[in-house]
C-alpha cells in the first residue's frame, strides 16, 4: 500500500491502528472489502462493481444456503432491480403479492391487510419470492474471482494507514474500507465494539446483547401438489397468516412460483420461555434444531385446498434442508461506523420479520453507501468518516421506523393484549389513515447516483433521497471540472522550444 504523507506532520485527526505513522494517501479508488455474501453484502458488491470501485467479498459458508422462507419486495426496489439488470429475472421468479389475509384457527377470515393501492403509487407491483432465490440471482451476478468462500472473518485492525482483516484459515487481507454486511451476528460489530468499549466510546446501549421474544420455524417446500393446494395454480401469491387462540403462536405461508410455498411459524416467548431459549440461542440462520418445533406444530390448521389442510402438509413437502429454527431479536444500533469500518444491513439493525422490511433496509442501505463510496474524494479516515456520517444519517431513521413497523405487525399475530389492541385498530384503521402510511411507503425508490436514473409510472412522487441528490451532484460537478480543465489544457499555447 503506497503512503506518503507522515501523520506526526498534522493533527487534524486521531490516529487509529497498529502502523498510524504514515496516511494512506495512494491514488485511485478505495479498496472496500465487504465481510457477508449476504442480500445487503451481495448487493453492495452489485452496484460496487457497476461503479468501478475495487471491492472483494468473503462469506463464511462454502455453498449457496437454502434455508429461509419467501421475502417481500415492493415497489421501492424495483428502480435498483433494473438499474442492476436484474428486475425481468426477478419478476419471472416471483408471484405477485398485494394483501395478507389474516384467519382464525377456525379457518375464517379475520380480515384483510391490502396493500393493493402499492402498485399505482409506487408504479411497480410488489411480489413474494423465495429467500434462496433472489439470493442466487443476486450471487450469480458478482464476478466469481471477487467472492472468496469459505471466508470466515475473525479480527480486524483499522489506521490511518488502512484496514487489515484476519479469517479463521489464516489468511489475511488489506483494504481501504471494511463493510460489515455479516447479519445479526456481525464478527465486524463484536470487533468494532470491543475496541470501542476498550477506549470507552461505546454507548451503554450497544454493549448489550440483541433482545428477542419470539422463536420462528421457517421453511421453503419443494414443489407442492396444485390439486392440494390449489391456490398454486392462481398467477397471484396467497398470503395466508394464521393467529392461534389458546396458544402462543402464528403461522403463516405463501404461494410463490414453480408450485412451492414458503412457511414460517411464530412462537411467542413469555420471560421464563425466553430464559430457556436464551441457553439455546442459534447463532446464525442456519439448519438449526427443528424437529422438535416441527412435532410440535404439525397438526395448526391452515386455511386454503379443501379445507382441510394443516402444516402438517407443508412440513411433509419441506425437505429437512430447507427448513431452519432462528430466534428473532430485534435491535436498531446506534454505533454505524467507526474509522475505516461501516455496518449495513441486520448487522446494524435486525427487526421483526413479520413487517417484511428486513430484506428491503438491507437493500436501501447497500444503495445509500455505493452512493457515498463512489465519490469518496481520497482514502483518508477523515473522509471515509465522513461519508459514514453521511450514511446514517440518510439510513438511520429508516432503521428506526421499520423496527416499530415491524413491532406493530408483530402485535397482530401475538396473543397479549397489546395484541388484541393492535388487530382492533388494524381492523377498523380509517382508510384515509391507510393511505397515508402506503403513500408514504411508496415513495421510497432509492436510485444509484452513478447509474442512468430509472423513470416509473408511480402517481406517488419519489421522496428525496439524501444521497442521490448529493452525490449526483458531486459527480455532475467533478465532471464539469475535468471538462474545463481539459479544455484549458487544449487551449494552453505550446511551450516555446529551447
Ligand atoms: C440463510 C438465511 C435465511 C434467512 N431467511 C429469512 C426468512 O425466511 N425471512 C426473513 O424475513 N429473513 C430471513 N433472513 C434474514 C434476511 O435475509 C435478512 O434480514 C436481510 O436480508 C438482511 O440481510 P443481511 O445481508 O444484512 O444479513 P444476512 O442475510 O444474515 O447475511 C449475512 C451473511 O454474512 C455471513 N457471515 C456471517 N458472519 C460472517 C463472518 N464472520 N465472516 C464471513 N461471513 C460471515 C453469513 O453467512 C451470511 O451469508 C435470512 C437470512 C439468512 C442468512
Amino acid at each position: 500500500m503506497a503512503s506518503t504523507t507522515t501523520a506526526e506532520s498534522t493533527n487534524d485527526i486521531v490516529i487509529y491502528g497498529p502502523d498510524c505513522t504514515v496516511y494512506n494517501d495512494s491514488p485511485g479508488k478505495a479498496h472496500v472489502l465487504i465481510i457477508g455474501a449476504g442480500i445487503a453484502g451481495l448487493t453492495l458488491a452489485l452496484l460496487l462493481d457497476k461503479a468501478g470501485v475495487p471491492f472483494d467479498i468473503f462469506e463464511k459458508s462454502a455453498d449457496s444456503r437454502t434455508v429461509g422462507s419467501a421475502l417481500y419486495l415492493g415497489p421501492d426496489l424495483f428502480s435498483i432491480f433494473h438499474q442492476l439488470g436484474i428486475a425481468d429475472e426477478i419478476i419471472e421468479q416471483s408471484k405477485p403479492c398485494h394483501s395478507i389475509d389474516v384467519y382464525g384457527e377456525d379457518r375464517e377470515r379475520q380480515f384483510k391487510i391490502d396493500f393493493n393501492l402499492l402498485r399505482e403509487m409506487g408504479g411497480y407491483e410488489g411480489r413474494l419470492i423465495p429467500r434462496t432465490v433472489i439470493y442466487n440471482i443476486l450471487l450469480s451476478k458478482v464476478p466469481p474471482e471477487k467472492l472468496h468462500k469459505p471466508m470466515r472473518m475473525l479480527s480486524m485492525t483499522q489506521g490511518e494507514n488502512g484496514v487489515h482483516i484476519r479469517f479463521a484459515n489464516g489468511s489475511d487481507f488489506e483494504g481501504d474500507i471494511l463493510v460489515g454486511a455479516d447479519g445479526a451476528y456481525s464478527a465486524v460489530r463484536q470487533n468494532l465494539y470491543e475496541k470501542l468499549k476498550k477506549d470507552k466510546t461505546l454507548p451503554a446501549l450497544d454493549a448489550k446483547d440483541l433482545p428477542f421474544s419470539c422463536v420462528c420455524l421457517a421453511g421453503h417446500s419443494g414443489p407442492l401438489d396444485p390439486e392440494k393446494f390449489t391456490e398454486l395454480k392462481d398467477p397471484q401469491c396467497h398470503f395466508y397468516n394464521t393467529i392461534g387462540t389458546d396458544k402462543p403462536y402464528s403461522w403463516a405461508y405463501f404461494t410463490t412460483q414453480n408450485n412451492v410455498a414458503c412457511w414460517n411459524v411464530f412462537l411467542y416467548l413469555d420471560k421464563e420461555s425466553t430464559k430457556v431459549h436464551n441457553n439455546f440461542r442459534t447463532t446464525d440462520w442456519g439448519e438449526g434444531a427443528v424437529g422438535s418445533m416441527c412435532d410440535e406444530v404439525r397438526e395448526f390448521p391452515i386455511p386454503g385446498g379443501d379445507g382441510t389442510l394443516t402444516l402438517a402438509d407443508l412440513i411433509d413437502g419441506t425437505p429437512k434442508t430447507q427448513m431452519t429454527k432462528v430466534m428473532l431479536e430485534e435491535k436498531v444500533f446506534d454505533t454505524w461506523y467507526h474509522c475505516r469500518t461501516v455496518l449495513i444491513g441486520d448487522a446494524v439493525h435486525k427487526i421483526h420479520p413479520a413487517g417484511g422490511q428486513g430484506a428491503l433496509l438491507g437493500f436501501h442501505d447497500a444503495i445509500a453507501l455505493a452512493n457515498w463510496i463512489n465519490v469518496l474524494p481520497s482514502k483518508r479516515v477523515k473522509h471515509t468518516e465522513y461519508i459514514f456520517k453521511e450514511y446514517k444519517k440518510e439510513r438511520y431513521p429508516f432503521a428506526k421506523a421499520a423496527y416499530n413497523h415491524g413491532r406493530n405487525m408483530s402485535n397482530v399475530s401475538e396473543k397479549a393484549l397489546k395484541a388484541t389492541i393492535t388487530r382492533y385498530i388494524s381492523k377498523n384503521m380509517p382508510h384515509w389513515l391507510w393511505v397515508l402510511f402506503l403513500k408514504k411507503t411508496s415513495a421510497q425508490r432509492p436510485q444509484a447516483s452513478f447509474l442512468p436514473y430509472v423513470e416509473d409510472s408511480g402517481t406517488v412522487k419519489a421522496a428525496y433521497q439524501h444521497s442521490y441528490v448529493k452525490t449526483a451532484k458531486m459527480i455532475k460537478d467533478q465532471a464539469a471540472a475535468r471538462e474545463a480543465a481539459e479544455a484549458a489544457a487544449n487551449e494552453a499555447p505550446p511551450a516555446a522550444s529551447a
